[in-house]
Parts: structure tokens; sequence; C-alpha cells
């Protein structure tokens, strides 16, 4: 056991709550075919999140970032994309240089609401209100995605595009229950405001993971 959180806290071995080979559905990578590596833990408490199995870290495996890698590896796709959960939770340095050795490009999506840790090749940011994120995430965002849940988001959504850098993405993407709801407003947003673009949940549309 004491093994196993030493291993945890050095980032040689991870809670991996599921990993599988599907296309990116959302953000500046969507349609790209992924290995995706879903850790297991979240501290955030979003009440619209769609994978709260994900919260309690301790109820999945602890995997080892080789055996991680090698599952990966079994897929002609060289893209890995963390996700959690909340993966940086973690310390993904080990994770991140075994995948880039392998030949992946490593992509994370966060909160940031921790430290931020890792060599990636591309970071997708999405803030919460649940939990404020880390100051660390925001000179290494590639990728702002906020989800609009409610009106009062898109407010929340310039407040952070005013602290990450000039070169990073800026998304708006609805949370998928209220698609119809938001949508609409979104759009109109997105022509006054072109410095956003629009995000789907794509992957909902095509019924894959
Ligand atoms: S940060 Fe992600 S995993 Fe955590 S509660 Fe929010 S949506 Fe769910």
């Amino acid at each position: 056991m004491q093994a196993f959180q030493e291993a945890v806290q050095a980032g040689t071995a991870l809670p991996l709550m599921e990993a599988f080979y599907t296309i990116q559905g959302e953000g500046t990578h969507s349609g790209v075919p992924a290995y995706f590596i879903r850790l297991g833990g979240c501290d955030v408490g979003c009440v619209w999140c769609d994978v709260k199995e994900s919260w309690e870290g301790a109820k999945w495996p602890v995997v080892s970032v080789d055996e991680i890698v090698s599952e990966a590896s079994k897929y002609p796709g060289r893209v890995a994309v963390i996700t959690g959960g909340e993966p940086l939770m973690y310390e993904l340095g080990p994770l991140t240089v075994a995948l880039k050795a392998a030949g992946f490009k490593t992509h994370i999506e966060t909160s940031g609401a921790h430290p931020f840790s890792g060599d990636f090749d591309w970071v997708c940011f999405s803030p919460k209100k649940f939990k404020a994120p880390h100051p660390s995430i925001y000179e290494q965002a590639d990728e702002l995605k906020v989800v609009i849940y409610h009106s009062s988001d898109f407010q929340f959504a310039e407040k952070y595009a005013a602290l990450v850098s000039k070169k990073c993405q800026k998304l708006l993407q609805p949370e998928w229950s209220k698609q119809n709801i938001h949508l609409k407003s979104i759009i109109e947003y997105v022509k006054s405001n072109p410095v956003w673009n629009i995000s789907l949940q794509t992957h909902k549309f095509m019924d894959i993971p």
C-alpha cells in the first residue's frame, strides 16, 4: 500500500478510471483520433459533471506509467489526451515523458485547479466556478474552453480570457443538457466578439465515448 502511495505521489503509477481509443469530440482538435487516459479523482464538484463516478480517486486501480503507455501504443493514433477527473491532482511528468518517448503528442484537459505538471503539446484549460484555478495554468493554456451552463457564464469566460496568453484559443461550449437554451446566444456572442469560437461536444452527436 505504502509503495503504491509513493508511486502515485511520484507520478510513476496513477489511478486509472478508464482508457480508450476514440475521436476527440471537443475543442481545437475536434475530429482527431486520440487515446484518452482518464485518471480517477476530482475535488472540483461541478453540478453538471457527466463523469461523477470519477470523483473518488481511491476506488480506481493504480496502474504503472509503463503499462498505460504500452496499452496506448497498441492503437495507431499518436495523440494521447489525459483527462479526468482532474488530472492535475497528480504529478504528470513521468506519464507525459513516457508518452512522448513512445511518439505521442500529449494533450491535457484540466480545470487548472491544481499546480501544473507534465510536458504537454496542448493544454486545454476549462475553468470551473466550483473551484478556482491555480495561477500556474494561465501561461500554460493553449486553449481556454468555457462551458456555458448559465447566461452569467459569458462574464466568467471574459474573466479568464483576460488572464491567459494572447495566443490562447478561446472557445465557448454549450453544456450538453442546456444546448437548446444557450446555443443561439453563444452564436450571437461569438459573432459580436470574434476572439471567441464555438466548440460543440461532437462525440455526443456521434454517440461515441
Ligand atoms: S472538473 Fe471535470 S471531472 Fe471534475 S467535477 Fe468538473 S466536470 Fe467533473
